[in-house]
This record gives C-alpha cells, structure tokens and sequence, in this order.
C-alpha cells in the first residue's frame, strides 16, 4: 500500500492542545472540502513529488522526493527526525485510512504517537484506523467557511469517536455568523458536553480576514455558556516564521 504525500517535515505543532510540542507531520494530498481560508490548496490533487524537508526549521532546504510512499520508505524518513509524535495532516488524511492503519501496525511498536488532524467528517474511515490513532484534533468547519453545512458528518464522527481523545477546534474569520456557532454547539454538547473547544482566528489568506479582539472574545464568552473549556489559540507556528 502507498500514499501520495505533498510534504514530510518536522517542526512545531503551531495549532491546538499540543501547541509547542515537536512532531513530524506528514502532508497528505486531496480534500473533499474546499475551505474559503484553506492554506495548503497545493495538496488537494495527487502530485509527482513530495517536497522532503531532512534538516528540522529549515524550509529552504527540501527536497524533491519522488510519489508514493510506502511505510517502510516513511519510517526511514523518521529517522531524519527527534519526534516521537507524527502528525497526519492535509489536506484530508482519512482519505488515506487504510494507509493510516498499516503506519499505525508498523509503526506503534516502535513508540510513536499518531495524531489525526482531520476536517470532521469522513466518520467511516475513521473507524477504519480509529484504534492506532492516539490523539484526533478535528476541526469543525462552518458553513460559511466551507459553503455546506457539515453538521450531520461531525455529529457522526464525534460519536464515532467518542472513546478516544478528542478535541475540536474551530477557525474563525470574519464571516463567521453568532447563529452558525450556536448550531455547532448544539451538535457538539448533544454528543459529547465535556470535549475541549478552541477557537483559532485565522491567519489572514486570500479572503480570509480575522476578526476584532473583541468579536473573538465574545465568540468564546458565547461558548462557554455551552462548554466549559474554551480557548483561544492562534497559529503560533505561523507567528514564528516557522514551516
Ligand atoms: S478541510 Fe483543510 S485541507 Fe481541506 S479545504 Fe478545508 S482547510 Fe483545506
């Protein structure tokens, strides 16, 4: 079995609850969303070569490696890296579920962590490689981020997930609408009330603009009369100038 990839690096987690921590994050291609604030719109088709950074937080020296991957061509890669945590990105990497269950046969035994960051809404495949997935950051997309409303998927694979460690994170821009944050809060708590929420303010793209302070503090005041732990978490990777 292979997966086209579109990078293989390792850096700083810039996103969620394990912001900070070192991991090798896997890039893999194709999407079945189209998000207005999207900043890998490279990956969304299978590409030729996978650009392969050896040298951690140094983007100026990838290498161009040729698609797909197997395995055993991913876990020689590792060894470039210090991280214990891999971070399955996109992207969509459910796309690649059987893929993500043989890494996780392979690559568990070995001590490393996989960490799922998905759009939410593929609940089938993610039963598939659920069992090796140690951490699922999953995003929730609104309707005026995606132009179709998602709920019913993320209703389903909340509840597919719901044994696992789960956080959700939702980004905001500036056509985020009060109404739409209260329908997905709705969907959330009726599945799981005690999930950690964060709210990330977009990193400016395209046409995606962020929001005033004061807007993301009311957003998140709004939530917290739902769910108890709500924060507020930028792209830090992307404040440092890091890949
Ligand atoms: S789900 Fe992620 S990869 Fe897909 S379009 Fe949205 S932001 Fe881009």
């Amino acid at each position: 079995m292979k997966a086209n990839l579109a990078e293989i690096m390792e850096s700083i987690q810039g996103e969620g609850l394990l912001v900070g921590s070192r991991q090798v994050f896997l890039r893999f291609t194709g999407c079945n969303l189209r998000c207005a604030y999207c900043d890998t719109p490279g990956s969304f088709e299978p590409l030729p070569y996978c650009q392969v950074a050896k040298v951690t937080g140094r983007g100026d020296l990838w290498e161009q490696v040729p698609n797909p991957f197997s395995v055993e061509q991913i876990r020689e890669h590792l060894k470039n890296y210090s991280s214990q945590w891999i971070s399955l990105t996109g992207g969509e990497p459910l796309l690649w579920a059987d893929f993500i269950r043989e890494m996780g046969e392979k690559l568990k035994p070995q001590g490393y962590k996989l960490m799922l960051e998905t759009n939410g809404t593929l609940y089938e495949q993610l039963g598939e490689c659920l069992p090796y997935i140690d951490l699922i950051s999953m995003d929730y997309k609104l309707p005026s981020a995606t132009g179709v409303n998602c709920g019913a998927e993320h209703a389903q694979f909340l509840t597919v997930a719901a044994n696992k460690a789960v956080y959700i994170k939702i980004v905001i821009d500036s056509k985020v609408e009060r109404e739409e944050i209260e329908e997905a809060l709705g969907i959330i708590t009726a599945v799981n009330p005690n999930i950690l929420l964060i709210l990330q303010p977009v990193t400016p793209i395209k046409a995606a603009y962020s929001l005033s302070i004061e807007k993301l503090l009311d957003l998140q005041k709004m939530c917290q009369e739902k769910i108890a732990d709500v924060r507020i978490i930028p792209q830090i990777h992307k404040m440092m100038g890091l890949i």
